[in-house]
């Protein structure tokens, strides 16, 4: 209740953090390979379930498991 500006700006941040995840070397080399053993290219766990089809679609394009979509793309949103 009343999160609306905090929300907002940790998202900036996460966002922020993303892209320097995704920028290093080591993140991009997974990408390939982690969707290949349906691993997260992240956090390099299995990923074997999704929320809904949107989160399926995103992993099939970013191989970025649902924990780590749930870290990135929604902190501090709770999709109802
Ligand atoms: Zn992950």
């Amino acid at each position: 209740m009343g999160d609306q500006v905090f929300e907002k700006e940790g998202g900036m941040e996460t966002l922020d953090e993303l892209i320097k995840v995704l920028s290093e070397p080591e993140v991009s080399l997974r990408n390939c390979r982690a969707r290949a053993t349906k691993t997260c290219k992240i956090c390099g766990r299995r990923a074997r379930w999704f929320r809904d089809a949107v989160s399926e679609f995103e992993y099939k394009i970013s191989a970025i498991c649902q924990d780590c979509q749930d870290r990135f793309f929604h902190s501090g949103n709770d999709l109802t």
